[in-house]
Formats: C-alpha cells, structure tokens, sequence
C-alpha cells in the first residue's frame, strides 16, 4: 500500500516557458545585476540506488541506456546518508529513490525499510517518494509490495520514446549560443529535485553524478557536503555537459553532441558491455 500514486508528465507548457526564463537568467550580465538564480537544496535529495533499467529510452539523463552499468548504492551506503544527516542535523522535506528503476534493486525493500526507520525515529519531515517508470509486471510486483507511508511518483512509460530533453546535447558544443552562459548557475533542476547521492558520492543533482559515471572525473563528495558548500565548483564542471542546462525543444530521438559521442565510445572501449544506444 502506498499513500499516494502521481503520474508525472515531463513536457509542459510550463516547463517550456521555464526553461526559456532559466537560460536568459542563466547569462552572466543578468547574473552580474541580479545574482544567480538557482542554489544547491538543502530541503530535497534524490538517490541513484541503481543504473539498471528494464527500459532504453533514447534520451536517459542517467545514461542507463547509452552507456549500462550494474553501479549501485549499497544498504551500507543508504545507512551512511542517514547517519550523516543526523549528525550534520539536516532536516530533510523529501527523500527521493529512483535510477535507473529503483524498484529493480536487489535490496530495495531492505532500503525503504531504512528509510522508514529513520522517519520513525524521531525525524517526521521527509517524505519517502520512489520515482518509478511503472513499466512491466516485475516492477508493478514490487510497487504493490511497498508499505504504507511511501508516495510513488510514476511515469508510466513503456517501450515507446516518449518526449525527452535531448540530454545528450552539451553546452559545451555550441559555444556561439553559450557565450554568455554562466554554468556555475546550474538549472531549476537544482532546486526541484535536491542534491543527489549515487554510486559514486554526492553532487549538487544527481544528473551531474550519472555524467560523472560516463566522463570518468570521480569528483564526488564522499561524504554528504557540509551546509556551506553550495558546489559551485561541480556545476561549473558538470553543466556544460548537460542538455538540461538553458532551454532547447524536445524530441523522441536520441541525439548526442561531440562531447557526449567521444565520452561513450570511450565508455564502450573500457568496459566489456555492448552499447544498446540507437
Ligand atoms: S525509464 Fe528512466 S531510467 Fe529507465 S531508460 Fe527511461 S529515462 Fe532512463
Ligand atoms: S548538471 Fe544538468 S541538471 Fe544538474 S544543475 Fe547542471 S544543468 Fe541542471
């Protein structure tokens, strides 16, 4: 039983027309006159418990398709996030789980279990969301096996290309258009989403730590970052790479920029699996 079902829509009239503001206030004259507009959250926290997904959409922000991998948090890890919050005394809004499909985790009830013990004991505030894409008996199983007291959030996809950001399309390849652009600002993603802490440690969303996954720079913060650190520093990094960064249309097919074809033909030749990117 959950206490509550959302089913998300990613494409918005709405979201459009923020993306379009995002980019122009993302442009260092009106950064220079009005600060930067987006900061790292404090409130939210998304964790990649896994990159493996029953589905291949083209444009994955994860890269679950363009470049898998079994990578996944452990219990042990879960446990530490939690430790590390108590002691830092954050008190969390919403504790998200997705991925990849974080219902296909080998210990996935083991960690909402902990989750629910933290907010039992003494921590009321956050609410337990699994972000899920709804997709096949397996994953249905398991979300009708979630006890009470965690909200899902599903996408219900299935094996059609839905629309997507072209993810895949760096800043860093359109220099013309990038000028101006600010990339320590990041994108409203910061805010809407939260931090993120995946296989590889914590970064200011967790998109930034799946292209980390794929580019190779382990910048990662091993332990959850202090209240002071705003990671400017990863955003400056990561935000050229990503396709959320401004505004550009949406599409259903999987589109990469030079950057991101280089960073995946490298990927491929370092592991032993097969590419599954169209
Ligand atoms: S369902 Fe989500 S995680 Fe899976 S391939 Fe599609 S976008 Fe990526
Ligand atoms: S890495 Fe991408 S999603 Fe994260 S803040 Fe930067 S532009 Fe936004």
């Amino acid at each position: 039983m959950t206490t509550g079902t959302k089913i998300h829509r990613n494409v918005t009239v709405y979201r459009l027309a923020a993306d379009f503001l995002q980019f122009i206030r993302c442009q260092r004259p009106v950064i220079r006159r009005l600060g930067r507009p987006f900061h790292r959250s404090r409130r939210y926290v998304e964790l990649d418990i896994t990159y493996r997904c029953n589905l291949r959409c083209g444009n994955c922000n994860r890269s679950c398709t363009q470049a898998p991998s079994d990578l996944a948090l452990t219990v042990r890890d879960v446990a530490d996030f939690l430790a590390q919050s108590r002691e830092q005394g954050v008190r969390w809004d919403r504790i998200r789980l997705l991925g990849g499909e974080p219902t296909l985790h080998a210990d996935f009830f083991k960690i909402v279990d902990r989750l629910l013990t933290y907010r039992d004991d003494g921590h009321p505030d956050p609410r337990i969301v699994v972000c899920t894409n709804g997709a096949g008996r397996r994953v249905r199983r398991v979300l009708d096996g979630l006890p009470d007291g965690v909200v899902v959030k599903n996408t219900s996809k299935n094996s059609r290309q839905r629309l997507f950001r072209p993810f895949n399309k760096a800043p860093f390849d359109a220099p013309l258009l990038h000028r101006f652009s600010d990339f320590s600002a990041g994108c409203r993603i910061l805010e809407d989403c939260g931090i993120g802490l995946t296989p590889l440690g914590y970064y200011p969303c967790a998109i930034a730590g799946g292209i980390d996954r794929v580019f190779g720079f382990n910048l990662g913060r091993p332990r959850l970052p202090s209240p002071d650190d705003d990671m400017r520093d990863l955003l400056s990094v990561f935000c050229p790479l990503c396709g959320h960064f401004g505004v550009s249309g949406f599409t259903k097919k999987a589109k990469l920029s030079p950057a991101w074809r280089a960073a995946y033909a490298k990927y491929h030749s370092e592991t032993t699996k097969e590419p599954t990117h169209p």
